[in-house]
């Protein structure tokens, strides 16, 4: 199979990809197994082998006598998954000559990473290769205090005594900052029972080359083999550039600049960064104090109003817009009350999309969700809060995450369960007719049949994935009750309840 990508260069984009056909929504672009794989440069003790957490105790592995791995029978995986040979050989031979400790390793776990890129030197000598030309915008870290973080990886990495032939001073700054700007985050495997997992770093090197742009063209999964699948969200024509999002795209232009700037030392000049409406979305605006109505922006050092043109000093607004930050960091999300009352009054003060507001929107619906699922007899106000907050949420995120979007999935799927749900509640009770049941069931249809396209290309065992194989089987339970509707229309029977019993999506997603 032909590739559906090149490799190009240029001096703003450095080496990034482009379509090399013209790829349809959905179809796959790349997909790319782990250069390298491992715990955060803060993480707490995983398993060398299979990324566990060793909570309370740990083995050492057998061979080397030195790898710390999990406890018991050990690692439900095969040794040498993650703790490859050439690595247990390598420990075991500082065992022997150095007296290499477990514990050194425990208390470098941290440093895991950099040293298996290390290793790759002489044992994948292409990929290392490869890798070594990855962006690192070294010189806008030299001397900052990562840089003196990483020192200590290069010193705990030299005293080990690998890089006896390497004149290049800054060779392990190197790898560290080509792995913080290029790696993507990883879900460890779940702790059985407990469910809870490591936050990894993968380096993809193929996925690496891909241009951020914060309106990405790209939906990007990685599965429980931790292998990286991109799929296009959007139809991309032959010769464009096929970009990644690698920020939020729920926060607005300052937040995602600043996690850009922090983290991968470059500063943003998309479409959306360079426009202060956000594509129309108006997400980091404020309400015109004058007109009421308007929407006011910065535009040099005021902010103006883009319906009645009145300006406002920079400093007045932005202190408004940090108070409505500080009072969400406060509140208790998982209060509707306080939810409710934080929309209402920053909603005097905020553009309708701002972030925050959208933020405390999206918590408020999944305080609804799991309060309509709790309670035995939720009502109708519950329900039909939540499908106006998801139906607020959806045209924004269509604008900015436009075609295949994950959480745009989610927010049709609870749109549907809740729809169904107040439907079947509305007809029971007799306030609707049959006819007006069939209408609510096939809008909810509509939207589930959306969120099933985009959710079927989630790994399987993701939660997304899950939650896509419970779509499907209520899709099938909502054809089959909205025949019943049909037919017991038809036959001018009033009683619909046995076909319609079979429906009740629960929600659970978070
Ligand atoms: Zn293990
Ligand atoms: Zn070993
Ligand atoms: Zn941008
Ligand atoms: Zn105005």
């Amino acid at each position: 199979m032909s590739e559906k990508y090149e490799v190009q260069v240029s001096e703003k984009l450095g080496r990034y990809l482009v379509a090399a056909t013209d790829i349809k929504a959905g179809e796959t672009i790349l997909s790319d197994k782990p250069f390298v794989l491992g715990p955060n440069s803060d993480t707490s003790l995983v398993c060398f082998n299979c990324y566990l957490p060793l909570i309370s105790k740990f083995f050492v592995c057998k061979y080397c006598a030195v790898a710390p791995i999990c406890p018991g029978d050990g690692c439900p995986e095969q040794l040498s998954k993650w703790h490859s040979q050439s690595e247990c050989d390598f420990f075991r031979t500082l065992k022997l000559t150095k007296g290499l400790n477990p514990m050194t390793m425990v208390q470098n776990v941290g440093s895991l990473l950099v040293l298996r890129v290390v290793l790759k030197k002489d044992f994948d000598k292409a990929a290392f290769e490869e890798f070594m030309q990855l962006e690192t915008h070294l010189d806008m870290r030299r001397n900052t205090c990562v840089w003196k973080f990483c020192e200590n990886t290069a010193k705990f990495i030299r005293s080990l005594g690998v890089l006896e032939d390497i004149d290049d001073a800054d060779f392990i700054q190197k790898i560290c900052a080509a792995i913080d700007v290029n790696s993507f985050e990883v879900r460890g495997p779940p702790v059985p029972a407990i469910g809870c997992s490591e936050l990894l770093r993968g380096v993809y090197l193929k996925a690496a080359l891909m241009a951020h742009d914060c309106l990405s063209n790209t939906h990007v999964a990685i599965n429980d083999k931790n292998i990286l699948v991109c799929h296009a969200s959007t139809e991309i024509r032959k010769g464009e550039t096929i970009y990644y999002n690698y920020t939020d795209p729920l926060k607005g232009t300052k937040l995602r600049q600043q996690h850009l700037e922090v983290g991968k030392y470059f500063r943003c000049a998309c479409k959306r960064c360079q426009d202060v409406s956000e594509i129309g979305t108006y997400m980091s605006s404020a309400l015109c104090p004058g007109c009421k109505t308007g929407y006011i922006s910065p535009s040099c050092e005021m902010w103006t109003c883009h319906s009645c043109n009145s300006k406002y000093e920079r400093s007045e607004i932005e202190h408004k817009i940090q108070c409505c930050s500080e009072k969400l960091a406060i509140i208790n999300k998982k209060d509707e009350k306080e939810l409710e009352e934080y929309v209402k009054n920053v909603s005097l003060v905020l553009a309708p999309n701002h972030y925050l507001l959208l933020e405390a929107k999206q918590r408020l619906a999944g305080v609804l969700r799991d309060a309509i699922n709790r309670e035995p007899r939720p009502t109708k106000k519950m329900m039909r809060r939540k499908i106006e907050l998801c139906k607020e949420l959806l045209p924004v995120l269509e604008k900015i995450s436009p075609g295949i979007c994950r959480i745009k999935a989610i927010t049709l799927y609870e749109l549907h369960c809740t729809m169904v749900q107040l439907a079947k509640k509305l007809f029971d009770g007799r306030e609707i007719n049959g006819s007006a049941y069939l209408d609510e069931l096939q809008n909810a249809e509509k939207h589930l049949k959306k969120s099933i396209e985009m959710l079927l290309i989630e790994p399987g065992n993701s939660p997304e994935g899950e939650l896509c194989s419970k779509a499907l089987e209520e899709y099938r339970a909502l054809k089959a009750a909205i025949t019943g509707v049909l037919l017991g229309m038809q036959s001018e029977e009033k009683t619909y309840a046995s076909q319609t019993d079979k429906i009740s999506p629960t929600s659970n997603v978070n």
